[in-house]
């Protein structure tokens, strides 16, 4: 039998990430083409972290997609 206690305990262990469904990895459609990447919210444990700054990730990642395709300079 399941003690009430323990329920309420298993209540505060690790928060699935939402974003990701606990996944660890979003699709996305930056660069034109969908493709997984890991998910900025849980850096792809899919656990949620609390307070974590996902903007920071995303700012970084758009910048990374804007000098990933280099221009044909030939
Ligand atoms: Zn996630």
């Amino acid at each position: 039998m399941a003690d009430p206690k323990e329920e309420e305990a298993e209540e505060r262990g690790p928060v699935p990430c939402s974003p990701c469904r606990g996944t660890g990895k979003l699709n996305s459609n930056s660069g034109g083409e969908p493709h997984a990447v890991d998910c900025p919210w849980c850096e792809g444990s899919g656990v949620f972290i609390e307070g974590h700054d996902a903007q920071a990730a995303q700012r970084s990642e758009e910048e990374l997609a804007d000098a990933g395709p280099q221009p044909d300079v030939d």
